[in-house]
């Protein structure tokens, strides 16, 4: 049996961090995405002495050279999962938009997927049984962004940055796996559930671990399983 080898952007902390555990307790080879030095280090350092197979992977997904200088590294890959995101702060009303932030965010949680995605299918093109898993969130799901009960409780804030953000890459996924319908590339969006990480200063009601789960269902499809579909751990949301 060959080793897998998968690369999570984002993989210094939070969810990220525990997609690398999850993949690396599989006996994958594991890239540890991240664009801080010292962060990545850390990680890799941690999750080796946890008896992991892992890499640094230098890797900022808003910088062209940076994201050509980590395919570069490679010159193997199954699955990648585009987990890296930022929510660019809240409060985000519409209403007083800071166009700056719109940008930094869409900049990173869907050009950088772009960016990143496309440098490494060369790479995944010449894999077995490729994944693509891209980390969105229920806040990107239309449908329940505008149901008539939608609240704080039960969508999160209003933003017009970060739910967009979402709503877009999931729209981005689908276009992908319509082009790549007829390769052995599977390309589908996890949702991880309300999660304790910085992202939200630990307000999260589930942990890392269990947002990692998802993800790591999506990287490790059979060669029947799903494309371009929408799901958390309950199964799929509506878009
Ligand atoms: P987190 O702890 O803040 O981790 C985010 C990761 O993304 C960090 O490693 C961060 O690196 C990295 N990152 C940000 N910008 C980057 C860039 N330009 N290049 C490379 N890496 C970058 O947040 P998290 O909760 O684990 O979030 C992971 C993913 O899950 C995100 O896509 C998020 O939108 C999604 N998500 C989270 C929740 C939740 O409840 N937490 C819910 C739904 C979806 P630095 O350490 O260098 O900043």
């Amino acid at each position: 049996m060959t080793t897998k080898t998968a690369l999570v952007t984002g993989a210094n902390k939070g969810i990220g961090y525990e997609i690398a555990a999850g993949l690396g307790a599989l006996g994958w080879r594991v890239g540890v995405g991240a664009r801080d030095d010292a962060r990545r280090e850390s990680a890799v350092e941690k999750l080796r002495a946890a008896g992991h197979d892992v890499f640094g992977v230098p890797l900022d997904v808003t910088d062209d050279a940076s994201v050509a200088r980590a395919a570069d590294r490679l010159d193997e890959l199954d699955v990648l999962v585009n987990n890296a995101g930022i929510t660019g702060g809240m409060q985000q009303r519409p209403t007083t938009a800071d166009l700056d932030v719109v940008r930094t965010v869409v900049e990173t949680n869907v050009i950088g997927v772009i960016r990143v995605t496309n440098a490494f299918l060369p790479l995944l093109r010449r894999s077995a049984s490729p994944r693509i898993v891209n980390m969105s969130s229920g806040v990107g799901s239309l449908a329940r962004q505008s149901a008539p009960d939608a609240s704080e409780l039960t969508i999160g804030p209003v933003a017009v940055a970060y739910s967009p953000s979402k709503t877009f890459l999931n729209g981005v996924t689908v276009q992908y796996a319509r082009e790549l319908r007829d390769t052995n590339i599977k390309i589908n969006v996890a949702c991880p559930g309300f999660v304790a990480t910085d992202l939200n200063n630990f307000r999260g009601v589930r942990t890392p671990e269990e947002g990692a789960h998802i993800a790591i269902k999506l990287a490790t499809l059979p060669d029947d399983g799903p494309t371009g579909g929408y799901f958390e751990d309950a199964g799929r949301i509506p878009w």
